[in-house]
């Protein structure tokens, strides 16, 4: 190539929120159901008169994600209808905003190996997602679940100048999303469309642009930019075609993008103000509630957990999952330590709820549990070792801690007397075993000190143990 070019994206961002019901009507969101279709009422399968009513959580969430993106909130926000016709939509129009939409002008720093830049969110907007068709044999179905689950639509600036650059923002909406409990971001709930265009580098002016629709994996995404580049920048600079303005989609098996249809403009759509649903004012005591109740900014976030000698990649497992989060915060603000708190979440939780092959998601121990247990042990009321055994029978069965360790007698002190009785007896016990020890079988010793803990009920310093176990077979 004789020429550099310089690749321009923007990004538009679809993600379906986390609440208990739809946007304007009570049905549950879709990930409720069950069969086709069972989530479904007169309003969202678009019954002639029936009026929609806003859900006050989707605006509640909505200015959160716009909080946590620098945007700025408007205080009065309306809804449009976009009307086009398609037999997943049953009102012939998708319910969206145009004129007003709830957030503009944020920003989001995206840190890759080219350094720190800034990609400026140009709206964020509240919608309802569409129904599903599924194809079979000679016909096709519609379900209707999806219809109406509340989405968010965030639209950036093309700013973009790299895939890289696009997979870091979008894990960072991920992570930002999920630890405000603005949406799980599961397989399929956050869906982007991207514009993408080419220029030779230096020129302000942009390329020609194409859009890629509706990609939910990042790695199909960042496969489709790399792949739709390289075709802008060939046809610039080989003229092997002539770019038009078009939408295409990605096939993920060939690696290639295909043309769709030409790129409708706004005015195919015949937007118009929906007059069933009245302007949102959010005033300032509304704006106060929504701001006292969102998290800390990822980015905080982290810098505060590393601060505390949090790892990396604890911190990562942390950020994707608020619940993790909320659990290590609460128990914190009980009075445990950060650092040492983490690891009894992430290591010694992660490891009981792996052996039932179950993950950290479902994990159901309370804060309150949780520090009455790390208590007990920096008290020195009881040992690591039998900590973890409380914490086992806690995540397994929900046993209440303290009954449990006095049950189990784990919560016995065990004064060096008591222990030298233990290890006595053990040793007159077991003869065989110290003339092996004593002709150099160091295996031995293993199985003496494995009857020591377990007289002892795993209770005592292990350390401390074998130390002595050792001196006095030694003798
Ligand atoms: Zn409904």
């Amino acid at each position: 190539m004789n020429m550099n070019y310089e690749i321009v994206i923007g990004l538009e961002t679809h993600v379906e929120l986390s609440t208990e019901s739809k946007i304007f009507c009570s049905c549950g969101g879709h990930s409720a159901a069950n069969e086709p279709n069972d989530c479904v009422c007169p309003a969202c399968s678009g019954m002639p008169g029936m009026l929609p009513v806003m859900n006050k959580r989707v605006v509640e969430l909505a200015v959160t994600a716009g909080l946590m993106l620098n945007c700025e909130i408007s205080r009065y926000t309306t809804f449009d209808k976009k009307n086009y016709y398609y037999p997943d939509l049953p009102c012939a129009y998708q319910i969206t905003q145009l004129n007003h939409p709830i957030c503009t002008n944020g920003c989001v720093p995206v840190k890759t190996s080219a350094g720190t830049r800034d990609i400026r969110i140009k709206q964020i907007h509240m919608e309802e997602d569409a129904g599903k068709l599924v194809h079979g044999g000679n016909s096709s179905f519609v379900d209707f679940n999806r219809t109406s689950v509340p989405l968010i639509e965030i639209v950036t600036q093309p700013d973009f100048r790299s895939a890289e650059e696009v997979v870091v923002y979008l894990n960072k909406l991920k992570s930002m999303f999920r630890s405000g409990g603005i949406s799980e971001c599961e397989e399929g709930a956050m869906r982007c469309d991207v514009n993408i265009s080419v220029r030779p580098e230096g020129s302000e002016e942009f390329g020609v642009r194409t859009e890629i629709k509706n990609m939910s994996s990042f790695e199909a995404i960042e496969r489709a930019i790399k792949y739709e580049a390289q075709r802008h920048m060939d046809a610039l600079e080989y003229e092997t075609e002539s770019l038009v303005q078009e939408t295409r989609r990605f096939d993920d098996v060939s690696g290639k993008t295909f043309a769709m249809r030409n790129k409708e403009t706004e005015a195919d759509y015949r937007y118009f103000p929906d007059a069933n649903l009245m302007p949102i004012v959010i005033d300032d005591e509304w704006l106060e509630e929504i701001k006292a109740k969102k998290p800390a900014a990822v980015d905080e976030k982290a810098e505060e957990y590393a601060a505390v000698g949090i790892s990396d990649k604890e911190i990562a497992m942390l950020l994707s999952n608020h619940k993790l989060m909320a659990l290590l915060d609460d128990t914190v603000a009980l009075g445990c330590n950060p650092k040492d708190t983490a690891s009894w979440i992430l290591t010694d939780c992660a490891g009981i709820l792996r052996k039932d092959g179950k993950t950290l998601n479902e994990l159901e121990v309370t804060a309150q549990t949780l520090s009455t247990i790390i208590k007990m042990v920096d008290s020195g009321d009881i040992n690591r070792n039998a900590g973890k055994k409380i914490l086992i029978a806690v995540v397994e069965s929900n046993v209440d801690p303290v009954a449990y360790c006095k049950e189990q007698g784990l919560d016995k002190k065990f004064d060096s007397s008591a222990i030298d009785s233990v290890i006595d007896k053990v040793i007159s016990e077991n003869p065989k075993a110290v003339e092996d020890f004593n002709n150099g079988k160091v295996k031995a010793l293993q199985a003496l000190f494995g009857a020591c803990m377990k007289e002892l009920r795993g209770a005592g310093d292990p350390a401390v143990i074998k130390e002595l176990l050792e001196k006095k077979m030694s003798k």
